[in-house]
């Protein structure tokens, strides 16, 4: 410890002191300083250092290795300036100068200093010895603390993984944006990867992280400094583009679509990957109080609208957008009430089986007699049954109600066989096996009479757990379909190892096969063939004329199913129309060529 005229500073320690008590005042102060483990020194209400503690003079010589004399007799204001910068320190001495003129209680505050060893934070506190305005500062070395909080902080507003400024965070920076006063254009971009769960699936987790950093490192190169690119989570970033209007932001997100030219390298091969891109535009200071959520669910809106419009693309909020998302919902809620009142109906196109030219199954087809909108087709409600989890209960009204009507017809001496469609989502939940299982149980109808049809793009997207319920369908007796052949890009490879017994070639295919030497009808042929081999029987959809009806049993089909045959009825209209066909007699034979062995039905 350094003092300097002891006696005199030590006297207000204890103004009661006899002139004979000072030198052991003296004494117990400076016991006392240096019974405290922070660095801590009594000052004069000049600043002057009187006494220092040896934690002090400790901290001094780490701090400076000039050894700046810290001790008694400096001043201790110069100090504070020199070492914590004009701000903090001016800060630091005028607290100071009040408390030491009884204008404050006391003083506590952190500042930070650097040493040579790097950054320390200190906690300050000081409080008043005497009247003569005398104080005692003691400085606690608070550098763990600080850097536990700090590090916590960024933690609570980082991505792990990229390190990119979080969902919290990115919130936080767009509402500050938008309380802007001065109605500045911003701007943001939801850019989300096309097929990033394909990565994570067949590379794994670790190649899928990998990807997420070399992605954000690739977003924020193409960033103007002042803008911000965070991770919402997932494969989802959002760009925040500050002072900057749609058409800026639309050329960032070519520019980022453009970068994606630039192949990945993941886990050791290189791949192309595309992304779709939303962006949505506010201003700063907007009276109608949009908030960040609000900006982003926009943005978030249109690159939904991106995607669906194909991969690749990008898109610019409209309202329009947002009307949809609620007429949507509002359909959703009408759905689930209308599949539990009973508001839902199926109708039945007839199939021809071209050897025989007799019809001896229907494809049930779902259809939503709605009070007010009238009869509505699938079109218009199974995209929301998918997305607002209803497709799992419809799926299991149309399985009953068609098992019903079938066994139905069968009792009364009709045997047919009936077809089912079955969306994506209900292979994903895994209840389909069960759900069929129940149907044919509640009906009595025999599992060879139904066939359940998914499509070609439901089976492409995973084809593992289609090939699962298939093969589980098909030991129970069921039949299973491929529905919408070549309408997707699903390859004719990836056909032979899912168990299917009918591939219904799409109407697309049909509508386009004017003539035996047309390209359809060739890929009409290159199909027939490739199901043949595989065990399988072909369905020609579509079918509106006679000549497509003909070219489809001379290209091998043995189904056919149409306009030209017969439009979906309801189970009444069936009837009937069977009747008259039976009455007629089977016209449409004649359109058919004479059978040849090549149609023989197996
Ligand atoms: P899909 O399975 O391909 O059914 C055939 C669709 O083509 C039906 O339309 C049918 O009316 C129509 N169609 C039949 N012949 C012709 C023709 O010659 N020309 C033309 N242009 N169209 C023809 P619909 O009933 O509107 O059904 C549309 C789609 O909705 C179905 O396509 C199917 O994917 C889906 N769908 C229908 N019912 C259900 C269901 O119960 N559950 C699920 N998940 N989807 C269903
Ligand atoms: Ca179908
Ligand atoms: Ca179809």
């Amino acid at each position: 410890m350094r003092s300097i005229h002891l006696t005199a500073v030590a006297a207000p320690f204890d103004g009661r002191c006899s002139n004979g008590a000072h030198g052991n005042a003296a004494v117990l102060s400076e016991a006392v300083l240096n019974a405290l483990p922070s660095p801590t020194v009594l000052l004069d209400a000049e600043g002057r250092v009187l006494l220092t503690n040896s934690a002090w003079e400790a901290t001094v010589e780490r701090v400076d290795d000039d050894r700046i004399d810290g001790g008694a007799g400096v001043d201790y204001f110069r100090m504070a300036r020199r070492a914590c910068g004009i701000a903090v320190g001016r800060r630091i001495v005028d607290s100071l100068r009040e408390l030491s003129r009884g204008e404050r209680a006391s003083v506590a505050m952190d500042y930070s200093l650097e040493h040579p060893a790097g950054t320390h934070w200190y906690h300050l506190q000081a409080s008043r010895v005497d009247e003569v305005g005398q104080v005692v500062v003691t400085h606690t070395d608070v550098s763990d603390r600080v850097q536990a909080e700090r590090a916590s902080a960024w933690r609570a507003r980082h991505d792990h993984l990229t390190e990119l400024p979080n969902r919290a965070a990115l919130h936080e920076l767009i509402d500050a944006e938008l309380r802007g006063p001065d109605r500045r254009p911003v701007t943001v971009l939801f850019l989300d990867v096309d097929g990033f769960k394909d990565v994570n699936d067949c590379l794994g987790h670790e190649v899928g992280d990998d990807l997420l950093r070399q992605l954000a490192a690739r977003l924020a190169s193409l960033t103007r400094s002042g803008d911000t690119v965070a991770r919402l989570g997932g494969d989802e970033f959002v760009v925040l583009c500050r002072d900057c209007d749609t058409a800026v932001g639309e050329t960032l997100a070519q520019r980022f679509q453009g970068s994606f030219d630039e192949r990945f390298v993941l886990g050791g091969r290189t791949a192309r990957l595309t992304a779709s891109i939303g962006i949505a535009t506010a201003r700063g200071g907007d009276p109608s109080g949009r908030r960040s959520t609000d900006l982003i669910g926009d943005a978030d809106l249109a690159m939904y609208a991106a995607k669906r419009a194909g991969r690749s693309r990008i898109r610019v909020f409209s309202p329009d957008l947002r009307a949809a998302v609620q007429q949507k919902v509002l359909v959703a809620e009408e759905l689930r009430e209308a599949i539990e009142i009973g508001q839902l109906v199926l109708h039945y196109q007839p199939v021809l089986h071209l050897p025989t030219g007799r019809v001896d199954g229907v494809e049930a087809l779902v259809r939503w007699q709605h009070p007010e909108r009238g009869l509505l087709p699938p079109g218009e409600f199974i995209a929301v049954a998918e997305q607002y989890e209803l497709i799992d209960p419809l799926t299991r009204w149309v399985l009953g109600a068609a098992t019903r009507q079938a066994a139905e017809w069968a009792a009364s001496g009709l045997p047919l066989c009936i077809s089912v469609n079955v969306s994506a989502a209900t292979l994903a939940t895994g209840t389909l096996v069960d759900d069929v299982a129940t149907a044919l149980a509640a009906s009595g109808l025999p599992a060879d009479r139904l066939i359940v049809e998914l499509t070609e793009t439901t089976v492409a997207e995973d084809a593992e757990r289609a090939a699962s319920q298939f093969a589980a369908l098909r030991a129970s007796g069921v039949e299973v379909a491929i529905d919408d052949f070549g309408s997707g890009f699903s390859s004719l490879g990836q056909l032979v190892n899912i168990p299917a017994g009918l591939l219904k070639i799409d109407r697309s295919l049909v509508a386009g096969a004017a003539d035996r030497r047309s390209q359809s009808a060739a890929a009409i042929a290159a199909v027939v063939a490739l199901a043949r081999s595989c065990g399988m029987r072909a369905l020609a959809e579509g079918v509106e004329t006679v000549e497509q009806l003909a070219l489809a049993a001379t290209l091998g089909c043995t189904f056919a199913q149409g306009y030209y045959i017969a439009r979906p009825m309801p189970a009444a209209g069936l009837l009937r129309w069977l009747q008259e066909r039976a009455v007629i007699g089977d016209c449409d034979r004649q359109a058919l060529p004479e059978a040849r062995p090549s149609l023989t039905d197996h």
